[in-house]
């Protein structure tokens, strides 16, 4: 019955999905330094269709001066070139559940900036780690993301946030998909989804190498496939559980090529932005797009 329920679901999302819209966008992270419009040059040039970005330097704090003509100008060929919803992610260190209150307060700012400059890039996706509780308990750590992210969204607010599936390194939250749920209750709010990173996921103990299907439809019960709008796709350099989270090239570690040909093709996931973060410069990842592509059903191949 569960399995009846889960396949109905993911018809219908695969079918709500399709209309107007391209049923796989790839791409890989880039650099930011040289602006938005030259990213999706980039992108372009190595075959991608989406791609992700630091919206700040990503082991410390400090934010590129505003452009708007570039991001106006990245906004126009985004869409001339039928480039999919970009997913632009968060500083590794805004933990916003640390012990530290000034450490805490300082990555609510930090979120709320972030969310404010994404404004210039309507329609598109932020993500973040949701954080690590340092010892406090998950349900602090819960309550203190929640409230970062309630202060930092508004009614309206253009861009959709997303949360990403960690490796439960640590006191890492959100290496469960209970956790998650349980943020995406306590902020209440329909401009928060999730984004599934292979490699942490199957660190954290859901076999998407084995049992895809299965893990997909866990998703949906406790979740809801519906709040799933984007995926990192990254190999493993480490064995299954092991919480660790260590990227590895596509086809290269624990997960193998056989998962991410059953992911590109998985009608649970269509639509979505998938983004390699894997060990590469811009020649791996143009091979590693033209693989994934090769590798998907006829409908999925053309950028
Ligand atoms: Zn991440
Ligand atoms: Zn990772």
């Amino acid at each position: 019955m569960l399995i009846c329920i889960f396949a109905e679901n993911v018809i219908a999302l695969a079918e709500s999905k399709m209309e107007g819209m391209k049923s796989m966008y790839l791409g890989c992270h880039l650099s930011a330094s040289a602006g938005y419009a030259a990213m999706v040059e980039t992108a372009t040039s190595i075959g991608a269709d989406t791609f992700a970005f630091f919206t700040r330097n990503p082991r410390g704090s400090r934010a590129r001066q505003e452009n708007p003509q570039d991001a106006a100008r990245a906004v126009a060929l985004l869409k001339e070139r039928g480039f999919g919803p970009l997913v632009a992610h968060g500083a590794y260190t805004m933990n916003l559940c640390t012990a530290d209150p000034e450490a805490r307060a300082f990555a609510a700012d930090v979120l709320l900036d972030d969310l404010r400059r994404m404004e210039a890039l309507p329609g598109n996706f932020y993500n973040f780690h949701p954080g690590s509780h340092t010892g406090q308990g998950v349900e602090q750590g819960i309550e203190y993301i929640c409230a970062a992210l309630r202060r930092a969204l508004e009614p309206g607010y253009p861009v959709t946030v997303l949360l990403e599936t960690m490796a439960g390194k640590g006191s890492e939250i959100g290496g469960r998909f209970e956790e998650l749920k349980q943020l995406l209750d306590a902020v209440g709010s329909s401009q928060v989804g999730v984004c599934l990173d292979t490699c942490h996921v199957y660190d954290g103990g859901y076999d998407i190498v084995n049992d895809l299907d299965g893990v997909l439809g866990e998703f949906d019960r406790v979740i809801g496939l519906n709040r799933l709008k984007a995926l990192h796709l990254n190999d493993s350099k480490n064995p299954f559980n092991s919480h660790k989270d260590r990227h590895e090239c596509i086809g290269q570690g624990s997960l193998g090529l056989g998962t991410f040909e059953a992911i590109v093709n998985h009608p649970a996931l269509t639509g979505l932005p998938m983004i390699l973060e894997t060990p590469n410069e811009l020649p791996g990842y143009a091979r590693e797009i033209k693989t994934l592509r090769s590798l998907a059903g006829f409908r999925n191949r053309l950028p």
